[in-house]
């Protein structure tokens, strides 16, 4: 035997070996990617058209299944049998894979159902990738069940859609194809209908242009002019041409292409150029709004800045890609960090904090949060670093380039890197959802208040009739108290033997009803047994056809002329319990005091705490008695009008009294508010009232307070208005704080 060739044939083994290591576990680029895959807080699949390969954490924790059970059957089939369109779940999810495969990236709404058979809403997306030759399947479910609740209850009012239209992560524009659509089909009238649309406008770019300029904006949302970079609807109007580069032709003929074949919509990905010419990737949708199908006299266009992802995913080996996908592409900043710098951030997390990735290299990053939150952030990073017991997620707010304070969940876990010990940190943006919590927490004050103090009995019934509420006025109507109408039957309660028939018949009818809201005038029954006159409204809650509950509206009409009377009195009631000041438009006293103790609760919570200012303006007595309180009056209303203009959106304004002012400012320590006061003070100081030909200048005096540990609203305020005294007794037109 020769050994010396046994040493040859090991040596090369030992080689193609180390090729093969390499080759699987590969650039430490794709080492971070495992260690995503399995740490992602979106539950992930690795999938063909028929098995379930591989799922990280996050989708056993959502589906509640094993790792084993989980591979026995595809993702999909963990749902109902329908989806809310009415199409059979398995019949969608496999047209929906087979687009995936041809190449085309899908994302869509998909309800799901766990283990235990509960059903939740989720947004799946789709992608495709190929190794070795072989087609796999990227899928990433996010659970959407709270967002959906959220904007369920946001649905409600056209206000409500304004705030979300502008504030959707994603650009979004109303546009006006008709005209585009009118000029389209007039050349092929001229040309004849077997005319090459991309050849005819390649030769006459005039007309190509034409038709690009009649695609007129009808609105625009912040996200959508960021990504182009202008600041106003008007500047991108104006600028129209700047963003069309020789590339973007290619797109717009292939949307125009879809135009004049009648087409209702339209996907597709393109170049574009930002109003500073940099080079875009645009992922672009637009749907015809319903009705104008034929006209496109009103089309949603979405916009989807993919550059990021295009330019990493051109540079990146096939194999990368699929990691890349989930880096880049999913919704969360990610970080890895070693001894708490900066080693690695994704494009989410340099959007979010607005730098490059030269820039956060080597960064501490505390450096990114807030002040108040550097060390109780730090507290928990350590703690969880350490293992210890505490919440995964971390509610906290981190400042961008640009100083803006941003809300993030935070989320870190321990890795392998290079050899050392790391952290992933996930970075998740929440503003919105605070910004939805917070207007839903409002509207939802509004309802109860409503509901507690309106004149009309009001019952809340399940669709079996069982009260599940009552208001006031319903129990005196009738004589009950609450305790002993909850869970009764509304028509067993309220009726005899004699009378009961017809009720049931009333109640089936507003329950199959066509006529939704009817009012009957009929007789039902008091605790003592007396008949009363009333008129019922049935009023069906509906969501999505569910008939969930009915509000019942009971009102006495025996004495009408009597309860007229009631219903001014309580209408009075009402108006005053409206949030805001007529005169400046501002908060009330009441309306900052209930949206404090939301703050408080806020507080408690997070841990976050906020500031208030109390303002008194500066001899006010001697402008009503020289000029007349008209004068007053407007001043007031300027004053309210620069307070607005001085302080940041988030910040609220009441009128507390007179010509007092307290203004809450969340997130903000005492010598944040000590800044926006000084600020108040001197944009009031510096401001020239013009009335009736006569110019006057007013000076505030501000007393400035933050909210302690124990987190007592009249406490803050006391505070505040001391050092408020203080300062009129130190010579007015100042700023002083509690502790000065
Ligand atoms: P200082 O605060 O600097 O001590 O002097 P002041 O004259 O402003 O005193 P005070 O704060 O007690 O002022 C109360 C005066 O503010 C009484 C009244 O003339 C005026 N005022 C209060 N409410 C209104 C209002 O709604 N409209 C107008 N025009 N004036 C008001
Ligand atoms: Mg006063
Ligand atoms: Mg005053």
């Amino acid at each position: 035997m020769d050994f010396s060739f046994l040493a040859l044939l090991l040596a090369a083994g030992a080689l193609l070996f180390a090729g093969f290591l390499l080759f699987v576990f590969g650039p430490r680029e794709k080492f971070i990617y495992q260690i995503v895959f399995r740490e992602a807080l979106d539950p992930i699949f690795l999938m063909t058209a028929k098995r379930t390969l591989n799922m990280n954490k996050a989708a056993l924790n959502l589906f509640g299944f094993t790792r084993k059970e989980m591979k026995s059957f595809v993702p999909y089939e963990a749902s109902p049998e329908y989806q809310p369109d009415g199409r059979l779940s398995k019949e969608k999810a496999v047209e929906k894979v087979k687009k995936a495969l041809k190449g085309e990236p899908q994302q869509f709404y998909w309800v799901h159902q766990d283990r235990d058979g509960n059903s939740f809403d989720t947004m799946v997306s789709l992608n495709r990738f190929r190794f070795f030759g072989r087609t796999y399947l990227l899928a990433i479910t996010r659970d959407i069940s709270a967002e959906k609740e959220a904007y369920k209850t946001a649905e409600k009012e056209e206000q409500r859609f304004r705030t979300l239209f502008e504030h959707f992560p994603v650009g979004v524009s109303e546009q006006d194809y008709s005209e585009a659509k009118r000029i389209l089909e007039e050349i092929r009238d001229r040309e004849g209908s077997d005319i090459d649309l991309k050849a005819y406008l390649h030769a006459h770019p005039e007309e190509f242009e034409s038709c690009v300029e009649s695609m007129r904006f009808i609105d625009i949302n912040s996200s959508a002019l960021k990504i182009f970079g202008a600041s106003s609807l008007e500047e991108l109007e104006q600028n129209r041409k700047k963003i069309i580069g020789p590339e973007t032709e290619e797109f717009y003929i292939r949307e125009m292409e879809a135009v004049l074949k009648g087409h209702t919509s339209f996907e597709g990905e393109g170049f574009y150029r930002s109003l500073t010419g940099e080079e875009l990737y645009i992922r672009k949708k637009w749907t015809a709004a319903p009705g104008e199908e034929e006209s496109l006299k009103r089309v949603f266009v979405s916009a989807a800045d993919m550059t990021a992802a295009y330019k990493a995913c051109q540079a990146e080996s096939e194999t990368q890609r699929k990691y890349h996908l989930l880096v880049e592409k999913g919704n969360d900043g990610i970080a890895i960090l070693q001894e708490g710098k900066i080693a690695f951030a994704n494009s989410k997390t340099l959007e979010l904090l607005g730098y490059s990735q030269e820039e956060l290299a080597g960064r501490l990053f505390l450096d990114f949060l807030t002040d108040d939150e550097k060390e109780k952030v730090g507290d928990f990073y350590r703690k969880r670093v350490r293992g210890e017991d505490v919440p995964a997620i971390y509610e906290t707010t981190v400042v961008n380039r640009s100083g803006e304070i941003i809300p993030v969940e935070f989320n870190v876990s321990l890795i392998d890197y290079e050899g050392r010990k790391a952290v992933l940190a996930f970075i998740r943006d929440i503003s919105f959802r605070v910004q939805v919590e917070r207007s839903l927490y409002i509207e939802k004050a509004f309802f109860q208040s409503l509901f507690e103090n309106a004149p009309e009995g009001i019952v809340l019934v399940t669709p079996e009739s069982i009260i599940t509420r009552a208001n006031r006025a319903f129990l005196q109507l009738f004589g009950w108290g609450e305790e002993e109408v909850i869970g009764k039957n509304i028509d067993e309660l309220l009726t005899d033997k004699e009378t009961r028939k017809e009720a049931y018949s009333i109640t089936h009818e507003i329950k199959d009803g066509a006529e939704l809201k009817r009012e009957i005038e009929t007789i039902r029954l008091k605790k003592d047994g007396t008949p009363l006159d009333v008129s019922i409204i049935g009023v069906p809650v509906t969501i999505n056809d569910e008939k969930l509950a009915v509000y019942g509206i009971y009102r006495d009409i025996t004495g009408r002329k009597i309860n007229e009377r009631a219903l001014k009195e309580a209408t009075a009631r009402l108006k005053e319990l409206a949030r805001t000041d007529p005169l400046t438009g501002l908060l009330n006293r009441r309306g900052l005091l209930e949206l404090m103790e939301y703050e408080i609760k806020r507080a408690k919570r997070s841990g976050k705490r906020f500031s208030i200012i109390m303002g008194d303006i500066d001899h006010f007595k001697e402008i009503n008695d020289l000029f007349g309180h008209d004068t007053g009056d407007l001043i007031l209303e300027n004053l309210a009008e620069i307070m607005k203009k001085s302080l940041r959106a988030q910040d609220l304004i009441a009128r507390w009294g007179g010509e007092e002012f307290l203004i809450l400012l969340p997130e903000t320590t005492l010598a944040g508010a000590r800044c926006a006061a000084e600020k108040l003070r001197k944009n009031i100081m510096d401001h020239v009232h013009h009335i009736r030909d006569m110019e006057f200048n007013v000076t505030i005096t501000f007393g400035v307070c933050e909210l302690k540990e124990d987190l007592d609203s009249e406490i803050c305020i006391k505070r505040a208005d001391n050092a408020l005294y203080r300062g009129k007794e130190g010579g007015r037109n100042r700023v002083m704080s509690s502790g000065d």
